[in-house]
């Protein structure tokens, strides 16, 4: 007897009619849905009049209760897992589900839809050609501060998911570690009625959020605009540049800029570039 399929299908992060019929379909059709909370998810499939028996598959059983969806599959049934909203796996349960089915020889189908993180990308007016989905930051303020520092100077645009008690902090801290000017958007209750999207510097994006208190509720993304490195005098430094200044004074300007080169790392085209602006050459 051949293996059944196991599909992990996106449901909606707000609005319902983001369900596709694929999904419907199949949800329809399987044998079992494995669900991240079953109450919550017995309401969607009542609303779509689908009568599915529903197990848990949360992030407490998971690893535990693999083997009996995986007995199902390997007695032929099909299973669809699904959390409470958007795609499964992505911040949500079903990483060792997937992962003991394909060691298994289990095949499985992806049923995409709606992902927070994409619908904010998509929408965000950030660079979206290359970008790096950091999940949730850790919940206190000195692992969060070391992750961000890691990120400090990071090219592609960041995102992450937060919890809105803690978006101002959050915030206060983005501002602190990638500076004030740095573009970010708030996206807050995607496809819900209060759906918004606010672009602004960093800094002033949390003055925002800290001004109305109706921001910090609801489930947000925040995305950050990746790291540019800095041009002319920024890109070598306050140091390079002292002891460039230092060795000018005291030696040729080509002999000043390849010394100054060797000292402190920086290419010496720059300081070169650097000492000729200084003595007015350039
Ligand atoms: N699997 C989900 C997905 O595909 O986006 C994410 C699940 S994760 C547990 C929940 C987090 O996703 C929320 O705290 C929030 O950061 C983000 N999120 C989910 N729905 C959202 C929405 N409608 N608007 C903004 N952010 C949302």
């Amino acid at each position: 007897m051949s293996f059944g399929t196991l599909f992990v299908v996106a449901t909606p992060i707000g609005n319902l009619d983001d369900i596709s019929a694929r999904a419907l379909k199949v949800l329809r059709e399987v044998a079992l849905v494995a669900a991240e909370d079953t109450r919550h998810s017995v309401r969607l499939l009542q609303h779509f009049g689908i009568d599915t028996p529903l197990a848990p598959c949360h992030e407490h059983n998971e690893r535990e209760q693999g083997g009996r969806f995986l007995d199902r599959l390997q007695a032929g049934e099909d299973v669809a897992l699904i959390s409470d909203a958007g795609t499964p796996l992505i911040s949500d349960p079903g990483y060792h589900l997937v992962r003991q089915a394909r060691a298994a020889g289990i095949p499985v189908v992806p049923v995409p839809g709606a992902c927070a993180v994409i619908a904010a990308l998509s929408a965000a007016g950030l660079p979206s050609d290359r970008f790096v989905f950091e999940g949730f930051l850790p919940a206190r303020t000195a692992g969060r501060r070391a992750r961000l520092e890691a990120l400090r100077e990071e090219p592609r645009t960041l995102i992450f998911y937060e919890a809105p008690h803690r978006l101002l902090e959050c915030l206060q801290d983005m501002a602190d570690v990638f500076g004030e000017q740095r573009d970010a958007l708030l996206a807050r209750e995607l496809t819900k009625t209060f759906e918004t999207l606010k672009g602004l510097p960093v800094g002033e994006l949390r003055d925002w959020v800290a001004a109305d208190s109706n921001q910090q509720r609801g489930e947000c993304v925040i995305l950050v605009a990746g790291w540019q490195a800095p041009e002319g005098d920024d890109a070598i430094g306050a140091e390079a540049l002292r002891v460039l200044d230092l060795l000018l004074a005291e030696l040729p300007l080509k002999r000043a800029a390849a010394l100054a080169a060797e000292i402190t790392g920086v290419r010496k085209n720059l300081l070169y570039q650097a000492a000729l602006e200084r003595q007015g050459k350039a």
